[in-house]
């Protein structure tokens, strides 16, 4: 049994309240640990930590910090095994997923942050002979970090890095769903000698230690990642405070497809921009748009490959491991019932699967493909967050660009043409804070990352997210 302890001023302690909740490894539908229940008083002990650790750590070099994170990032790399089979554990996606994509992630972002913040720079804006002005970019003090469970050390360490790298301290809390390789980092901090405080993490539920984090008054910035209704339940909270948020939601994302693109490279990667991590990756196409001279020929050929593709023990080489939880495998399929109800045609997938021995009463889910569905019926408007996608067929941009944009989400888009005059004209009219042509999920950690509209507020990566954690004064000075 996995015993999860909050990590607070540099300790691993156990929640005052001595209270736990279950863990459970959704492959074998089983609890195989508990996390500390932790409430106001644990988040307040955090807070505290923060502050004190605060003067010190915001005005140690850049160099310093620096060598911090890097050790941090080091460690993980060193741990690859360790914290990728616990994070298939916890979440059910395949291990060689975690191994290849979420811990290396997770070491990248510490290392990304640990030096980007050596390249940063401000500006100065002079006045002649009269005044010259120079910009400082302060660190802001204990930022909150809130993320949820489908890429768990990856996100959460996406927004710790740049919030540390730049000098605030950090109260952080990952998802209660999945716990473990954020109480795995607490090690790694302890190991790399983190100062006592720098970062502290608190495990437990999202009404608890999440609003007891968005509400206090010494957390002046919360970045947080998850769903758009909890967004919008944190904004309520943090507009009267005047907080700085950065908030990363939900995603309902259109993958538009070209009679002129690359066929086959577009049924490759349209493959993985559907089913990679069960589609629990908020940048998956959800919705796929096809011209209609190729519409037939998509439709026979996705579905021929979505059938080969093998569900199951996610220690194997599977294509989907199970879905993160029992509500959520429940909710997914209640969508599929839904697209049904709304007239669309299941055309491969729609069940759940039971994998043999002990992984029977894991909450596994075919890939599911349908279509005969409205671009504006609820399946096509409403985020499913699972291994479910809908096939659509149009005639003109103009229309695909209706169908596209008619979401209340605007996260990211994928657009297959090998027309570059087109490819440029579509990407201008998506409403989406990211749009990838011929290709989807190429990151580079210096692109401004987020969404618009319901998908959220402010951007991520880069120098955009040492800019968040920072505020900028202008210091004029009279010559
Ligand atoms: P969620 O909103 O339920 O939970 C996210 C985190 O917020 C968890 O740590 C949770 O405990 C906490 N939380 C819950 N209620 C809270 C409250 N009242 N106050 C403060 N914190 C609270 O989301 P989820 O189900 O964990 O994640 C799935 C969602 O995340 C999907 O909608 C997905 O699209 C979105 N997501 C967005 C991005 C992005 O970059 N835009 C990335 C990944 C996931």
């Amino acid at each position: 049994m996995l015993h999860i302890k909050n990590y607070i001023n540099g300790k691993l302690v156990e929640p005052q309240n001595g209270n736990y909740v279950d863990n459970i490894n959704p492959s074998i539908g089983k609890k195989y640990g508990v996390i500390p229940d932790s409430d106001e008083a644990d988040v307040q002990l955090a807070i505290e930590a923060a502050k004190k650790a605060f003067p010190v750590w915001s005005k140690m070099s850049d160099q310093k910090r620096s060598n911090y994170l890097l050790k941090i990032a080091d460690l993980i790399d060193k741990k690859l095994d360790q914290l990728a089979l616990a994070e298939s554990q916890d979440n059910g996606k395949p291990v060689w997923l975690a191994t290849q994509v979420d811990i290396p992630r997770a070491a990248a972002n510490f290392r990304f942050y640990a030096t980007a913040i050596l390249h940063d720079s401000t500006e100065t804006h002079s006045m002649g002979e009269l005044a010259l002005n120079y910009t400082l970019r302060q660190p802001i003090g204990v930022a909150g970090c809130i993320s949820p469970w489908n890429l768990p050390l990856y996100l959460f360490t996406w927004k710790i890095a740049p919030a540390l790298a730049s000098g605030n301290t950090v109260v952080a809390k990952p998802s209660e769903v999945t716990p473990a390789t954020a109480y795995f980092l607490s090690e790694i901090c302890i190991e790399a000698g983190l100062p006592e405080g720098v970062l502290n993490i608190v495990h437990g539920l999202g009404g608890k230690v999440g609003s007891a984090i968005v509400s206090h008054k010494d957390v002046p910035t919360i970045s947080f990642t998850g769903g758009t209704s909890t967004g919008k339940e944190i904004a309520k909270i943090a507009a009267p405070m005047f907080k700085k948020l950065s908030l990363e939601l939900g995603g309902k994302n259109p993958n538009i497809i070209f009679a002129d693109c690359d066929f086959e490279k577009m049924l490759e990667i349209t493959l993985k921009s559907s089913f990679a991590n069960q589609g629990q990756i908020c940048l998956c196409g959800s919705r796929i748009f096809i011209e209609k001279p190729i519409y037939e020929k998509f439709k026979t050929a996705f579905v021929e490959r979505v059938k080969k593709m093998k569900v199951g023990n996610p220690n194997k080489k599977v294509d989907l491991g199970a879905v993160v939880s029992e509500p959520h495998m429940q909710k997914v399929l209640s969508y599929i019932e839904l697209a049904k109800e709304e007239g669309g045609t299941v055309l491969c997938g729609g069940k759940r699967v039971h994998p043999e021995g002990e992984f029977a009463d894991g909450y596994y889910i075919e890939p599911t493909v349908i279509e005969g569905l409205a671009f504006d019926c609820r399946t096509n408007q409403e985020e499913i967050f699972g291994p479910v996608v809908t096939i659509m067929p149009f005639e003109t941009e103009a229309e695909v660009l209706t169908y596209a944009n008619s979401t209340m989400y605007g996260l990211a888009s994928t657009v297959w043409t090998s027309n570059l005059q087109r490819a440029h004209k579509i990407a201008a009219e998506l409403h989406t804070g990211i749009v990838w042509i011929n290709c989807w999920l190429l990151r580079d950690l210096r692109t401004p990352f987020g969404g618009v509209k319901s998908s959220g507020v402010g951007r991520e990566g880069g120098f955009e997210a040492l800019h968040f954690f920072t505020e900028p004064k202008n210091v004029c000075v009279k010559l």
